[in-house]
């Protein structure tokens, strides 16, 4: 695997998506999403100028961050977090990817020792099999979490189905981007609602063209 080959094409494709969508170079972040690799790949990874770093797992992530800590890294979970596990791993956080219930937020709010960055997870889709808040239960939640002052909600996250068509992926994409976008207008106080985490290495040029500002990569990194 040539790591810096990886790295440079990742990032040319990434450009080029940005550029194809009028959109600024800076407007999106690349996580690069880590869980297929051991910790020095990582701190190479980083070496070559990754900054934004994703883990799914609570257990790698920590491996991880163990290891990597004297270094400039942002740090992403990413995956499902489960309620007894936020206190080991909450504080050490600077976005969290996938908060899917107000039973999770309660315990966030509990435990964090300043306000965390969060993404509410959204089901636009409607598979059963898949995590997050379906639209028409947010404005309950929003109105739960709007008194939690150690949660800043940045933004709206969503994992498009493995199997979807590009018809699709633009569909869910947008319709993720227009929701965000009619939360931003309520200007709740902690949601500025101004991001989006979406488009992994199979989808994210759809997820780029419909306003993503964080892309979670991981296999096209690391492929052979
Ligand atoms: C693994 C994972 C990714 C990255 O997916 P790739 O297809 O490997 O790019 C993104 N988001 C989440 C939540 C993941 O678990």
């Amino acid at each position: 695997m040539d790591l810096q080959k990886n790295k440079d094409l990742v990032y040319e494709e990434v450009a080029r998506a940005i550029h194809q969508a009028n959109r600024p170079e800076s407007s999106v972040a690349i996580v690069a999403v880590t869980k297929y690799v051991d910790s020095d790949t990582v701190a190479q990874l980083v070496d070559l100028g990754v900054q934004h770093i994703g883990e799914n797992r609570v257990d790698k992530f920590l491996d991880k961050y163990e290891h990597l800590k004297d270094k400039n890294v942002t740090w992403h979970l990413i995956g499902t977090l489960q309620r007894r596990k936020v206190k080991e791993v909450i504080n050490l956080v600077d976005y969290f990817h996938a908060l899917d219930s107000v039973k999770l937020a309660k315990e966030i709010q509990k435990r964090a020792q300043y306000p965390i960055k969060c993404f509410l997870q959204v089901n636009i889709s409607g598979e059963e099999s898949k995590h997050g808040f379906k639209p028409d239960e947010l404005d309950e939640v929003l109105e739960e979490l709007s008194s939690y002052d150690k949660l800043k909600i940045v933004g709206l996250m969503t994992m498009a189905p493995i199997d979807a068509t590009e018809r699709e992926l633009n569909y869910i994409f947008k319709q993720t981007n227009d929701l965000r976008q009619s939360l931003k207008e309520r200007n709740i106080k902690n949601m500025p609602f101004d991001d989006l985490s979406m488009g992994m290495s199979r989808d994210f040029p759809i997820a780029i063209q419909n306003g993503s500002t964080f892309v979670r990569i991981g296999t096209s990194f690391f492929r052979e």
